[in-house]
């Protein structure tokens, strides 16, 4: 039997402290981790101070902990219609990159933007000259992820032809990757609850992004229906998606030491641990899951 070196890991909160916030990831199994930089729905960024930013990386090595994640702040819109949010967004993701290269953070991961109201053609083509233009200003060590969105609307990342749209257009210019989340797939009405379902999933994934293109996970269990476009996560086996897509989805050969992320409800130490040995649960490790049950 193949051995699985996922890499697993929690969104961590900033609260509290990173060192103390970091040890207990540590402490409870994970071995990477997403942070937000700064406010996520907030423009300005907080002052860059390397120092501070080195000392948490060697905090994060430290406690074993690699790849660290930096998830760019949710206003960041390279195919923003209005000139003011469209160089504002461009500058916010520099900071974003400059912050993740101090904290010695190979990925940031970047929702794909929404035209609003441009349409869908003219804004992918805007999105993809925008990376174009913004990545030679970006730390080389620092490798771009796009994740997938729930689609809808004005929204350009639902579909993963449009995915596959953007990496091949992107080819060979600057190092891009894909962070899959498995509850925005849901929501964009990819339907993976059964085995039947998780081979139709994979077959678009191989034929748009391939899977080597793949380079962190965010699995969440979802409670919106599929292709409701809308994003409302879960606690693992506890959503739509379930026990027999989940462990379809993580027992798939991904390429090793890929680091798969929960962004599950934010409630503590006992959820995180919960969803945790769920995850190990489903991938196949010889884990028994937590007796917590729903509500504690
Ligand atoms: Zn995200
Ligand atoms: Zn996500």
């Amino acid at each position: 039997m193949r051995i699985l070196t996922m890499k697993f890991g929690i969104h961590m909160s900033q609260k509290g402290g990173f060192s103390r916030n970091v040890k207990r990831a540590a402490q409870i199994g994970c071995r990477s981790l997403q942070i937000f930089a700064g406010n996520p729905t907030s423009w300005r960024s907080p002052r860059l101070n390397p120092e501070e930013l080195q000392r948490r990386s060697a905090v994060l090595q430290e406690n074993g902990i690699y790849p660290l994640i930096i998830h760019a702040p949710y206003l960041v819109n390279l195919s923003a219609a209005k000139e003011e949010f469209y160089h504002k967004s461009g500058q916010l993701l520099r900071e974003t990159m400059e912050r993740a290269a101090y904290l010695d953070a190979p990925f940031v991961v970047l929702h794909v933007g929404s035209h609003r109201g441009m349409g869908f053609e003219e804004g992918l083509e805007l999105f993809i000259s925008t990376l174009k233009t913004e990545s030679s200003h970006w730390p080389e060590k620092v490798q771009l992820l796009l994740e997938n969105t729930a689609g809808g609307g004005n929204s350009l990342g639902g579909s993963f032809a449009s995915i596959g749209h953007i990496l091949k257009s992107l080819k060979g210019i600057f190092p891009l990757g894909i962070c899959f989340d498995t509850a925005h797939a849901w929501a964009a009405g990819y339907d993976f609850s059964s085995a039947e379902g998780f081979k139709s999933l994979m077959d678009n994934l191989h034929r748009h992004i391939g899977p080597e293109n793949v380079k962190a996970l965010h699995v969440n269990d979802t409670g919106t229906p599929c292709g409701s476009h809308r994003d409302r996560h879960a606690h693992l086996g506890d959503g739509l998606i379930g026990e027999e897509g989940l462990s379809a989805f993580l027992r798939f050969p991904w390429p090793d030491d890929l680091p798969a992320i929960l962004e599950t409800p934010e409630t503590g130490t006992d959820w995180d641990v919960f969803n945790l040995n769920r995850l190990r649960l489903y991938a196949g490790e010889n884990c028994e899951a937590s007796p917590l049950s729903q509500g504690d």
